[in-house]
């Protein structure tokens, strides 16, 4: 206690909203009001520093200090199961493996331009012929010894896709830019490798800048557990300049370094085990994957169970696109032959037979199902509170395209919030920026909806929107949206039928088809279209038609469905005076909060 009787708690130099409502006993929400309050816009994963976290803890009744133990790791992640795989492995079989590294840290500090310059010192590549392809991954040679580097897969910004890749790594080189220092992402990154408690090492970049302060950045890695080794902490920082390809060797040899003071192995005649890196569904070989061997040996012919697709090994390539046999443990490979993609960050397995296969997936969908359905059941739940009066709050969550669209969204909202005798309308969160995992994962966390205006929803997002149980729902006309609030409130004290968009496609070309008049020839470039769906049709923002499809081509073929990035041809019931630049928007009906 302190001298006023306040209760003393401490806090690290950093950490997330949600670790700080487990600190002061109070719901993540409560937390976030009071930083609203205070002005500052936070979700539930984001970080926040001391000072801030000092006046939410003030407000709250405590007094707050500096934690003083900030060399104490906190042990707070599960490693990963490959790892975990590996360590049960028995260790008279055990065999050096060349270390995985992944390249973390801020955006804009470097992290494309440093795995670039590392790709360009593999003079081996060079000897071997074949350039080396973009696939994910990649490993070069140094001392004769081999290093893989592993890109953080897909969008760098989303928080899981970081964590993924501290989970699939051994080794994380953490980039900070020596003129900007440490950012939230940097803090994001080094907890994301304390929590798969993999080895950091500093690539203090862009020493080439004149504004430059490497004293300053040490210092900033110190206050968040990263003390240099020249500091007589344990953290090796190597000063690099990506662009000027400076430094590079030392960082290389650093790695070495790392891994041999970690004794990374796997037994390449185990359990085959690993990681996706990245998926990409081409016309003419359906999905290629880029795999990530982590033990055992994947072998020509081998079924792989990879997320919720499986097949049979057609064939193999390695970085220079070379056709090869078998790939032992650190090893990226492009493999062929799986019948649906998997996500980044899915691990893979090898099993005995197409029928074991099958059965895994089996059951990986009904788990995710059942995951959805309990979901599901929370949010009727949800439902039958607002109808026996409990729960009086419709939460939101708004993301817009600009600030200028922000405001007048939250006054309309106030506005109709007021109109309301029974239900508070309250906005937890509001930023402009599409809409990312975050968001969902505090919607999930609060039981909000997002409501999304002139912005999209990425696929990971969307996905866990889906296992979540989120409603997000994007609008690019405001009176819209407000007609959906409108609707939910109705929907709350009365379950009502809503729109829920499933994807949209840009008309780029038209063309006379003799049945149904004219077809649009489109692009999709959110979510999917769907055939037995609606179909909105927009024009400078405006719908000008909304109605049902008739058909829907690929290539001549009829499809029930035409996915994100993929080109088709459509026709409407009752429509055909597309135009090229026409927006179409398919969505279902269904109950609200489905
Ligand atoms: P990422 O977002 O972390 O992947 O960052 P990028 O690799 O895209 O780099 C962001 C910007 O910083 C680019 O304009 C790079 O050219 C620049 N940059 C990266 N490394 C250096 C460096 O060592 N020195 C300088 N001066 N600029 C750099």
């Amino acid at each position: 206690m302190s001298d006023d009787g306040k209760k003393i708690i401490e806090l690290p130099y950093s950490l997330t909203v949600r670790e700080l409502a487990v600190l002061v006993d109070n719901s993540p929400i409560q937390v976030i009001k009071v930083l609203m309050a205070n002005g500052v816009m936070a979700s539930i994963n984001q970080q926040i520093d001391f000072d801030t976290a000092a006046v939410v803890a003030t407000e709250l009744g405590f007094e707050p200090q500096l934690e003083q133990t900030e060399d104490e790791v906190k042990e707070v992640g599960e490693v990963p199961l490959w790892r975990r795989l590996i360590e049960d492995e028995d260790p008279a079989l055990l065999e050096n493996r060349p270390p995985i590294v992944t390249i973390l840290g801020h955006v804009d500090h470097g992290k494309t331009t440093l795995l670039d310059a590392i790709r360009h010192t593999d003079v081996a590549g060079g000897e071997a012929g074949g350039i080396t392809q973009h696939i994910g991954a990649y490993q070069i040679e140094r001392n004769k010894r081999l290093i893989t580097f592993m890109d953080t897969p897909g969008h760098a910004a989303f928080t899981s896709m970081r964590a993924r890749g501290a989970q699939g790594a051994d080794i994380v080189v953490l980039v900070v830019a020596a003129d900007d220092g440490v950012m939230p992402q940097t803090r994001e990154a080094a907890n994301h490798a304390k929590a798969a408690q993999v080895p950091v090492i500093v690539a203090l970049n862009k020493i080439d800048k004149p504004d430059a302060n490497l004293e300053l950045a040490k210092r900033q890695l110190s206050e968040i557990g990263l003390t240099p080794d020249e500091w007589d902490g344990d953290t090796i920082v190597v000063p690099v300049s990506a662009t000027k390809k400076q430094g590079l060797e030392d960082l290389l040899e650093a790695i070495l370094l790392v891994a041999d003071n970690n004794t990374i192995k796997a037994n390449s005649g185990g359990h085959c085990i690993g990681t996706v890196v990245e998926a990409e569904l081409r016309k003419t070989t359906g999905p290629m994957v880029t795999l990530l061997v982590q033990n055992g040996t994947l072998k020509l012919g081998d079924i792989v169970v990879a997320g919720e697709g499986y097949g049979r090994l057609k064939a193999m390539f390695d970085q220079r696109s070379q056709r090869i046999k078998e790939a032992v443990p650190s090893t990226p490979v492009v493999v062929m032959g799986l019948n649906n993609l998997p996500k980044a960050g899915d691990l893979f397995q090898i099993v005995g037979s197409e029928k074991e296969a099958r059965a895994i997936i089996e059951k990986r969908k009904e788990e995710s199902e059942s995951r959805q359905h309990s979901k599901r059941a929370t949010l009727e739940e949800l439902f039958a509170k607002y109808k026996s009066g409990q729960t009086k709050e419709l939460r939101i969550i708004l993301k817009a395209d600009v600030q200028g669209s922000l405001e007048p969204i939250i006054n309309s909202l106030e506005d109709i919030g007021k109109q309301q005798k029974d239900i508070n309308v309250s906005i937890l969160h509001a930023e402009t920026g599409n809409v990312t995992e975050s968001d969902v994962i505090l919607a999930a966390a609060s039981d909000a909806i997002v409501f999304g205006f002139n912005v999209s929803a990425d696929v990971s997002s969307r996905r866990l929107a889906d296992t979540e149980g989120v409603s997000i729902r994007l609008y690019e006309i405001i009176y819209r949206l407000m007609e959906d609030v409108e609707k939910a409130l109705q929907g709350l004290l009365e379950p009502e039928m809503v729109e829920k968009q499933i994807g949209r496609a840009n008309v780029l070309a038209i063309f006379k088809v003799s049945k149904h008049g004219t077809a649009a020839g489109c692009r999709v470039i959110d979510g999917e279209l769907k055939r037995n769906a609606h179909v909105r049709v927009l024009r400078d923002n405006e719908a000008i038609f909304t109605g049902e499809m008739a058909s829907l081509k690929r290539e001549k073929e009829d499809v029930r469905n035409v996915r994100e990035g993929m080109e088709c041809g459509a026709t409407l019931k009752g429509f055909s005076d597309f135009e090229v630049g026409d927006v179409l928007e398919c969505f279902v009906i269904e109950k609200f909060g489905g």
